[in-house]
């Protein structure tokens, strides 16, 4: 049965850094990814990034996917982490139980 809060609107979330409305070539990432990477920058560094990119509740990461320039993505350390291809993260991998 499905969550009613997200009925016809199963597509992820977008957010994005300010430089793609300047043309910047960039990627997605998954929300949580962003996050995380956002806890580990100093509280100045997080603070400035966060009048970059809009803004979402942490809780809702899991569904929101993040566009950054590579500028950006280099700030948080996002360049060799996994990038999402399409719009849309892969699904999650469900185990078949036997
Ligand atoms: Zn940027």
């Amino acid at each position: 049965m499905m969550n009613p809060t997200i009925m016809n609107d199963d597509r992820y979330r977008e957010r994005e850094c300010l430089h793609r409305q300047q043309g910047a070539e960039g990627f997605f990432y998954r929300g949580t990814t962003y996050v995380q990477s956002l806890q580990r920058l100093k509280s100045g560094a997080a603070l400035e990034f966060s009048t970059r990119v809009t803004a979402f509740f942490w809780s809702d990461a899991h569904n929101i996917v993040v566009w950054l320039c590579h500028d950006c993505a280099g700030e948080l350390k996002l360049i060799n982490a996994e990038s999402v291809p399409s719009q849309r993260p892969p699904p999650p991998q469900f185990v078949e139980a036997r």
